[in-house]
């Protein structure tokens, strides 16, 4: 049996590293490097990360065993204290927030109190967008000062415009007995990811390259066309496949399969993404891995020090900024805070956040009832149009091997 697999980042390499074992498999990758939105890039000794930086960990048993087992071995790779801030009027808070009231009371007695209040009061009731729903989870205060604004500047839209279905299960909730034990006791992070591994080679294109080895990968091949003839697929009127694996934008989709029907086109029009601006600095000595800018101050919504990822620890620091800026908006926003010592790459990404906006679901739901009809498989962040992370696609790649594995035994 023949398997196309169209795009070769994390998704596309894992699936087809699992198919690649029982049958002919093909991955075709546009551009001239495997590894799609997680893929580095050296700069001048210094690991790039284009899109923004990475950080890989799984409460999938099976995903890491898999990594570990079959990718790049455990000794291979380096375990990293989170150690996440968020910045609150020029104060940095370790996250999550709604643990760290104690830091808060340091600087504004005041907003620690009406957080206080507010998170015990909140009712969780059912709401119908995102703002409200922040609002009915940690209360008032924490959500008008933290969560709406920080998601309007990742979402580049009003929280309360957008959906909120996509985001249970997705952001750890903390009950209201966790909240007052951590205003009394010294708070003790459980949550997922407190840790996560970086490659020894402190260069995550050093993981990228094991999960491609061994595979087929035909790069600068851009798929443009699908066709089904019987039960076969066409690939650009030339290459003929029994099995067709997308992992390509949804939202391109349908205008490359051949009598795709108009009203499938239309839903794919409704699809809304974001793009990511970032720079890669050279900085002093930071403590943190990452930190949150939630403030309108500035255009950042996130620096990743990227340096601390690494072993030993080296000074660099991407700042990533929602859409398409310049390069002299994003250093002159970089040199207001003096860690940053010197640019030195810039990147503005194409796809990197699928948008829940209101028309989500309706879009989503209908291109995907089509794909299973035609029986074409669509599979990652932006093959399912979810806001998945690496782990994830793994695991979405993965069931779909044992399911295409499953087809013949
Ligand atoms: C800023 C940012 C930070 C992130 N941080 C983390 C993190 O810390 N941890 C984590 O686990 N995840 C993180 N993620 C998520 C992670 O990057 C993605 O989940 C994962 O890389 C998606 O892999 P994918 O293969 O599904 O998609 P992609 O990486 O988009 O791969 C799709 C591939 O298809 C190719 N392609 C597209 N069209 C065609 C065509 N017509 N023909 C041939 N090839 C085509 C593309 O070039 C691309 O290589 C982050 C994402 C972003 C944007």
């Amino acid at each position: 049996m023949k398997i196309c697999i169209i795009g070769a980042g994390i998704t596309g390499l894992t699936v087809g590293k699992l198919l690649a074992k029982k049958y002919d498999v093909t991955i075709y990758e546009k551009e001239s490097a495997i590894g799609g939105i997680a893929r580095t890039k050296n700069i001048n000794g210094a690991t790039y990360h284009i899109i923004g930086g990475h950080c890989l960990n799984s409460k999938n048993k099976n995903v890491m065993d898999f990594i570990f087992n079959e990718v790049l071995s455990v000794e291979d790779w380096h375990k990293v204290q989170r150690a996440a801030k968020i910045n609150l009027d020029d104060n940095f808070i370790s996250y999550p927030i709604e643990f760290s009231i104690k830091e808060i009371a340091k600087f504004d007695e005041n907003l620690a109190f009406n957080i206080t209040k507010d998170f015990l009061s909140s009712k969780d009731n059912d709401t119908d967008n995102l703002a409200d729903w922040f609002k009915e989870k940690f209360g008032d205060t924490l959500a008008n000062e933290y969560f709406i604004p920080y998601n309007k500047k990742i979402w580049q839209m009003e929280p309360s415009k957008m959906s909120h279905l996509w985001i249970e299960g997705k952001l750890p909730l903390p009950n209201k007995k966790e909240f007052f034990k951590a205003l009394i006791e010294e708070y003790k992070d459980t949550m997922p990811h407190i840790t996560f591994f970086y490659p020894n080679s402190n260069n995550q294109n050093t993981f990228i390259e094991a999960l491609g080895s061994g595979l087929n990968i035909v790069t600068d091949f851009s798929v443009t066309k699908i066709e089904k003839i019987e039960n076969k697929w066409l690939i650009n009127d030339r290459y003929e496949y029994n099995i067709i694996i997308n992992t390509s934008p949804l939202d391109l989709l349908p205008s490359i399969i051949c009598n795709a029907p108009q009203i499938i086109k239309e839903a794919a029009k409704k699809l809304k993404y974001n793009k990511v601006t970032n720079v890669l600095w050279k900085t002093k000595p930071i403590d943190f891995t990452w930190s949150y800018y939630p403030s309108e101050d500035t255009i950042f919504h996130r620096h990743i020090h990227i340096g601390n990822f690494f072993n030993p620890k080296q000074n660099y620091t991407i700042t990533e900024s929602m859409g398409e800026h310049s390069y002299e908006e994003m250093v002159g926003y970089g040199e207001k805070f003096d860690y940053l010592l010197e640019p030195l790459e810039y990147n503005v990404s194409d796809y990197a956040y699928v948008v829940y906006d209101q028309n989500y679901n309706e879009a989503t739901t209908k291109i995907k009832k089509y794909l299973e009809e035609i029986n074409l498989y669509s599979i990652g962040r932006f093959g399912e149009w979810e806001y998945y992370n690496m782990d994830i696609c793994m695991e979405s790649a993965m069931k779909l091997a044992d399911k295409i594995n499953g087809l013949d035994s």
